[in-house]
Parts: C-alpha cells; structure tokens; sequence
C-alpha cells in the first residue's frame, strides 16, 4: 500500500509583509527572523513598489523558512487606487522593473508635496527628517511617523485623516499608479503571478466593484487576497463568492508593517493549496530556501 504524504496543509504561510525597505519598521534581514520566530514556514516579502530588500531577507534567511520574493504595486481603477501583490516574477524583467522605478520616483515627488504642505501650515516636519525615516520606498507612513515625532498625531494610523494625510486630506498629495489591469499584464509578462490585496478594505477608502475584479480575472489575475485584517466577516463572505465564480484562488497575508501598524507576523495566512497553485504557474523567479 502506498503511503499518504505528510499533510503539509499544516505550514504556516503568510503572503504579505513589509520591511523597512517600504513603508515597515523592521529591516528585511530581521523580518525573516521575526517570521520564523512566528511560527511562519512560508513568508512573502511585498515591499511597495520595491524588490529592494530581497536580497537581504535571503542573506539571513532561517533554515526551514521558506521566502518568497514579492511586491505591492500602487495601482488604480478610474479614479480608484488599489494595490496588486506580485509574487515569483523575474525582477530584471524591464518593462516591469520601469514600472516599478518609475511608481517610486512619483513617490518621492508626492511625500515631497506633502510635507511642503505641512511645513507652511508650520508644522516643524522637514523633508529631511521624512527623508531620514525613509530607508526605501517612501511612503504616507513615514510622514505620519514624522508627526507623531512632533507629537501632532499620538500614532501613525491617527494621520491618515481628512486633516492631516488620509486620501483626500488636507496635507495628502496624490501618486502615480499603474492601470490595474495593466498591471496584471506586466506581471504576468514578467513570469509572475498577481493577487488583488486587500480588495474589501472599505475602511481604508473606496474599494472596486465586481466587474472590475471580473476584468482583472480576464487580464491573468490569480487570486484574491480575501483574509486580511481589513475585512470584515461580510467581505470575506462576498468576496469567497466572487472568487469562486471567477475561479480565482484564496490568499490571506497579515500586512505586517512593524510598529507602522498593530497586525502581527502571521495574523493571517495562505492554504497549502492555493500557494502550490501560485509556484506552479509562476515563472519568474524561484523561491528561496535556505
Ligand atoms: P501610500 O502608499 O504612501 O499612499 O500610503 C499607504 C500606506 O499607508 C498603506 O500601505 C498602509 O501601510 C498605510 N496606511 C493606510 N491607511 C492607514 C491607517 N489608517 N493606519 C495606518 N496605516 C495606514
Ligand atoms: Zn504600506
Ligand atoms: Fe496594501
Ligand atoms: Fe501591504
């Protein structure tokens, strides 16, 4: 009689995180450690925009974790923003990587607008100090960790309101972001795959309807990232459906951005099932073990 595999439905697998070569506190190199200290077998590293901290989430990566390189893409639909996870694709690709250099550097011009609208309202943030705070990819948290210095917010996440950088606020300037459905091209074109993160986070902002995630599917979306912190038990409900009936896969990731954030390493996580799907259509870029 043969033998039935070891159930590997029992790893632990986390498919979303960000260092502090995006928008997280803890550096790529520590990010790993803290992942396996989580109990995570399986971490994705999706810093916004940015494949910068790759290398030294593998340098230090521990025996028996696994990591699997990934990005965030700041992306929109009409006049909606939302981001797209890309996982295993090739990061020298050019058209993509242009992409992703061009999305940074509107970046900087962006953070740059905003905190020239918080110093004249005299606020004492410098870009210098956002600058300082900023390791890699910059971003709103870094300006909101630059009022919390200045003890005009208590804590990052009270930034990100109507007065201060929230979307739409006062001090908020607006960046470059890719057409989605565009972008689900050039990561496919670049041998990766694409999930649709935190597609329910209404809490955050506006979020897309249906028939746009239908044209996402048609484009070569692979899944959605349906458990996240930022979803209620409705969304996770209307959005199981959805996947379902356009046949895309489930995914769930933390989000973990360090103190940026109070969701920790491995709050939320990915089926066995759904992650072997995703290696097996990618192309791009291999996941690293150590
Ligand atoms: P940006 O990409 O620069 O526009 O900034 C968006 C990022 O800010 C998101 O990826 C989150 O990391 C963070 N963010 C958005 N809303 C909040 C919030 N309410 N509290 C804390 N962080 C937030
Ligand atoms: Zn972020
Ligand atoms: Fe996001
Ligand atoms: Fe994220």
């Amino acid at each position: 009689m043969r033998r039935r595999s070891t159930p590997l439905s029992a790893r632990r697998i986390d498919l979303h995180t960000h260092s502090s070569a995006s928008d997280g506190t803890t550096p790529p190199a520590r990010l790993v450690v803290e992942a396996r200290q989580a109990g995570l077998d399986v971490v994705a590293l999706t810093d916004h925009d940015t494949t910068a901290g790759h290398a030294a989430a593998a340098a230090a990566l521990p025996a028996g974790t696994a990591l699997v390189p990934g990005a965030e893409i700041s992306c929109r639909a009409g006049d909606v923003s939302l981001h797209l996870l890309a996982y295993l694709f090739d990061p020298q690709e050019p058209e993509f990587a242009a992409a992703r250099a061009r999305l940074r550097e509107s970046r900087r011009g962006r953070a740059e607008r905003m905190v020239a609208s918080l110093t004249a309202a005299g606020t004492g943030v410098t870009w210098e100090q956002v600058q300082e705070l900023a390791a890699g990819t910059v971003g709103r948290p870094h300006v909101a960790q630059a009022l919390v210095a200045r003890g005009l917010v208590p804590t990052v996440a009270d930034a990100f309101t109507p007065d201060w950088i929230g979307t739409g606020g006062r001090h908020w300037a607006g960046k470059l972001e890719l057409d989605v459905v565009e972008a689900v091209r050039l990561v496919r074109q670049a041998g990766g795959v694409s999930v649709f993160a935190h597609p329910g986070a209404s809490a955050r902002g506006r979020t897309v309807g249906d028939e746009v995630v239908a044209e996402m599917a048609e484009a070569g979306l692979d899944g959605l990232e349906i458990d996240h912190v930022d979803h209620e038990p409705d969304a996770v409900r209307h959005l199981s459906g959805l996947a379902a009936g356009l046949g895309l896969l489930r995914t769930g990731g933390s989000d973990f951005h360090g103190a940026n954030k109070s969701v920790r390493l491995g709050a939320h996580g990915t089926s066995e099932a759904a992650y072997a799907q995703l290696r097996e259509r990618a192309s791009g870029a291999p996941v690293v073990t150590a």
